[in-house]
């Protein structure tokens, strides 16, 4: 895993789903013998942990502390012989092949990679910044979400929590909010039953999803209370509440955002082609369409000829086509194309020990072995990171 004087640089950019797999990928080829040819591994992140988003609504209803949905960054580089550096990037000189870094000196590059997630769209919707909470970057979420709660269980305090976005992460998010909320207020002797959820889209909610599963999901949240507002696009958020673009007021103590999202800015001044959300482009082999040195994964890319929904499923499936990739492409081999898969499981939890969930368009399934089995899928990747 030492690395000679002749090394070539790849740069992780960013530790989300895909690159925490390259990570472990390059730690196992040099413990079965087969180091990457004269490769340095640098991983460069804004955080020094990463949230899994898969448990983050899980976290939120108050089923797993925080150290459960985080990977520690720092950590699994030193476990994999990667060099870490902890800052923002901002840019990439392509012509000198350096990645530009908020707060410290560039560095240099043979091979770059970017996985860098991507936020709510707030400039769409009017005072989302500053009366919104976003559910990501996570990070600032978690720190909202604990004022949401001490602000909901005061005695005095706003107790009608809207969610904006009828996404599987915007529903999830409305369960358990309900949860963690309700149990605030029980601890704090005040009556849950004053606590109101409810969700706004635009469209109707769970639009990807086969009838099965929204029925379902319709169903557990109308158990629970929590209203859908559908077919209303909010284009203003204030302290009141929001209001959508045909005018109607939808009076709201506290609104969460979980609408479409998009890239951070940075990645359209790189000079590479983007799609309409800011993403990059990329060919199959997961290289960005016009600079081969440079690859991009994970929400922030767009595969051209086969664009997905932006879901971490594909992320992680990502994960061991980009690691044998970037191995190939170091060894002068030609890459492999990754191709998406056409359906996918979604497990979405009720926050509440049970889960509801279905694949492609038949199989809807619910109930608390469902979330027995989510839990267990969902440890168990966070196992291959932990220390
Ligand atoms: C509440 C919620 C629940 C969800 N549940 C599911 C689910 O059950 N299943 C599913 O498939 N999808 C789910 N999703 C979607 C999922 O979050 C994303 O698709 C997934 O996180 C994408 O992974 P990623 O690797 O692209 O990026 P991310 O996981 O977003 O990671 C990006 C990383 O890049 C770092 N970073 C950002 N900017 C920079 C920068 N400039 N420089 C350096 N580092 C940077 C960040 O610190 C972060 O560590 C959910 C989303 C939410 C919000």
């Amino acid at each position: 895993m030492t690395a000679g004087p002749a090394a070539r640089d790849v740069i992780l950019v960013g530790g989300g789903h895909t690159h925490v797999q390259v990570m472990t990928a390059f730690a196992a080829a040099a413990r079965a013998g087969r180091p990457w040819a004269d490769a340095r591994l640098t991983l460069v992140s804004r955080d020094r942990d990463t949230p899994y988003s898969g448990m983050l609504p899980g976290h939120v209803a108050g089923l797993y502390r925080r150290d459960d949905i985080h990977i520690d960054l720092e950590g699994l580089a030193a476990r994999t012989g990667a060099r870490f550096v902890r800052g923002a990037a901002t840019g990439l000189d392509r012509a000198g092949r350096r990645l530009v870094v908020e707060g410290s000196a560039p560095i240099e590059y043979d091979i770059a990679s970017f996985d860098v997630g991507i936020t709510p769209d707030l400039s769409a919707i009017d005072g989302a910044e500053a009366h919104g909470i976003a559910v990501k970057p996570i990070g600032r979420f978690l720190e909202k979400l604990a004022d949401l709660r001490a602000a909901v269980a005061s005695p005095d305090g706003g107790r009608r929590v809207l969610v904006v976005g009828g996404g599987p992460a915007g529903v999830e998010l409305a369960f358990s909010l309900r949860e963690r909320l309700r149990a605030d207020l029980a601890a704090a002797g005040l009556e849950p039953g004053g606590l109101q959820v409810a969700i706004v889209t635009s469209g109707t909610i769970l639009k990807g999803l086969n009838d099965g599963v929204r029925r379902r999901i319709h169903g557990a949240l109308k158990a629970r209370g929590i209203a859908v507002l559908e077919d209303r696009r909010i284009a203003a958020v204030s302290a009141e509440g929001v209001t959508t673009d045909a005018g109607e007021r939808i009076p709201a103590d506290a609104v969460v955002i979980s609408t479409k999202a998009r890239a951070p800015s940075f990645l359209e001044r790189l000079g590479l082609p983007t799609a309409r959300d800011g993403t990059l482009l990329t060919r199959f082999t997961l290289q960005t369409l016009t600079d081969p040195a440079v690859f991009a994964v994970g929400d922030c890319a767009t595969v051209a000829n086969e664009p997905t929904e932006k879901a971490g499923v594909f992320a992680v499936r990502q994960g061991p086509v980009l690691a044998d990739n970037l191995r190939r492409a170091l060894a002068g081999e030609p890459l492999r194309p990754y191709r998406a898969q056409t359906d996918w499981l979604v497990l979405m939890t009720t926050g509440d020990g049970h889960a509801i969930g279905g694949r492609g368009d038949r199989i809807a399934v619910g109930g608390r072995w469902v979330w027995w089995w989510k839990d267990r899928i969902d440890r168990r990747f966070m196992r291959r990171f932990a220390g």
